[in-house]
């Protein structure tokens, strides 16, 4: 039998695991911050080079902090299903896609200017946290630390319980070019349910890069996956009614993003904070986390030179409560959700709808969202959680 050595090395100020977007951008973000100059920072990954794995979305209000890396700009988005067709200009924001090569090269480029930070390729097995620090233990070797932030999938935490509501964020997309002008780049489609719902929530999400080159996402947010070819072929559909025929696919990307009211922050401790996707920094009723991340490892920076403990970083918003009963009635009602979603574009401005998923809305923003919605299904929800 081969019996693999494990070696303990250094110990370090901060451990961070996994160099995809949140792991990478808390470890920017203290990189450019002289608090940190003194402190050994460790990152982790099974692997440095993920190219384009991501194409990031998001919305936001004039300039931005990650504008030199974009790779388009939508003024206006689309909105489809059977009783709403609208084209809808999102002024004052702007849709923004970003590419996930630019952003790790940027954000490695940054991170390699300071000597203190170093980085080690490796699959990590287990992290344990010991009474002054933690400990990591990959493959081969074993690493001490006094803080730990965690962005590895952690799918066992929210999937072995019933409390809280799961669903998926799952999609297939392909990256079509065509030899004619067909596309209107000046327009996002933000959700098209025209397409057949079949008991489900699905819907096709398209971007135009260009008036030749758009990327097709068919869309679903429900419990369970499907097989691929059934994504590959509800894109060729839609194509077809489209009738976008003559095109080539030059790229494809798929994804799961878990939608689900989990308390990640009850993972915490006093030297382990979870972020990312793995820290719950996906917003539940949506799946949107670039964002959110941008801002949260701002937090967290500010956080590291006020505090301690590790396990008070989390605070509790109204907003859990409300994505909680948003994926209460999603889970329990999956074939509304072309309805419920239509009803909010159609009652609700979009400026409103942003600022509320940002977590940035007033209270008579709140309402307005409210009532937007069919209230039967959310009535029951709310009392149903309530006792
Ligand atoms: C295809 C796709 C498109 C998306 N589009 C959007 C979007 O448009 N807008 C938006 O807001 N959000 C989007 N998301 C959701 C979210 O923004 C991304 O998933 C984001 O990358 C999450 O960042 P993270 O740091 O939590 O996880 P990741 O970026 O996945 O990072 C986790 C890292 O952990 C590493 N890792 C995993 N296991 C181990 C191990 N055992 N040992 C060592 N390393 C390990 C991985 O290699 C990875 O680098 C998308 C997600 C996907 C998958």
């Amino acid at each position: 039998m081969l019996l693999k050595l494990k070696t303990t090395v250094i110990t370090y100020d901060y451990i961070i695991l996994g160099a995809g977007a949140s792991g990478l951008l808390l470890a920017y973000r203290m990189s450019q911050d002289p608090f940190f100059d003194d402190k050994s920072v460790l990152i982790i990954d099974q692997s440095k080079d993920k190219g384009n794995d991501r194409t990031w979305c998001y919305w936001e209000e004039g300039v931005g902090e990650w504008d030199a890396l974009l790779t388009k700009i939508w003024p206006n988005v689309f909105f489809g299903s059977q009783s709403l067709s609208k084209t809808i200009s999102i002024a004052p924001f702007q849709y923004k896609m970003i590419r996930s090569e630019a952003f790790y090269m940027s954000l490695w480029k940054g991170i390699n200017s300071k000597s203190n930070f170093s980085f080690i390729e490796a699959v990590v097995d287990s992290f344990t946290e010991l009474k002054t620090g933690v400990e990591v233990v990959t493959e081969t070797d074993t690493y001490l630390g006094s803080k730990l932030f965690n962005s590895l999938p952690n799918p066992e935490a929210y999937n072995s319980q019933h409390k809280y509501p799961l669903i998926h964020q799952h999609f297939v997309g392909w990256f079509v070019k065509t030899k004619t002008n067909v596309f209107d780049d000046a327009v996002a489609t933000f959700m098209d349910f025209s397409v057949p719902q079949n008991g489900h929530t699905r819907f096709m999400y398209v971007l135009p890069i260009d008036k030749k080159t758009a990327l097709f996402e068919y869309t679903l947010f429900s419990k369970d996956l499907l097989k691929y070819a059934d994504y590959e072929d509800a894109i060729k559909s839609y194509l077809d009614s489209k009738n976008i025929l003559d095109y080539e696919i030059i790229e494809k990307e798929q994804g799961n993003i878990p939608m689900t009211s989990f308390k990640f922050s009850d993972l915490n401790s006093k030297h382990i904070l979870h972020i990312g996707t793995a820290g719950g920094w996906t917003k539940a009723s949506t799946g949107y986390t670039f964002m959110n991340t941008s801002k949260k490892t701002k937090e967290v920076v500010a956080f590291l030179k006020e505090d301690d403990d590790l396990s008070t970083f989390d605070k509790r918003t109204k907003y859990r409560f409300y994505d909680l009963i948003f994926l209460d009635v999603l889970a329990n009602h999956n074939n509304e959700g072309a309805a419920l979603f239509s009803s909010m574009f159609k009652k609700a401005s979009i400026k409103t709808i942003f600022r509320f998923l940002d977590e940035d809305s007033t209270i008579l923003e709140d309402l307005k969202i409210i009532l937007s919605v069919p209230p039967k299904r959310f009535i029951q929800a709310f009392f149903k959680r309530l006792f």
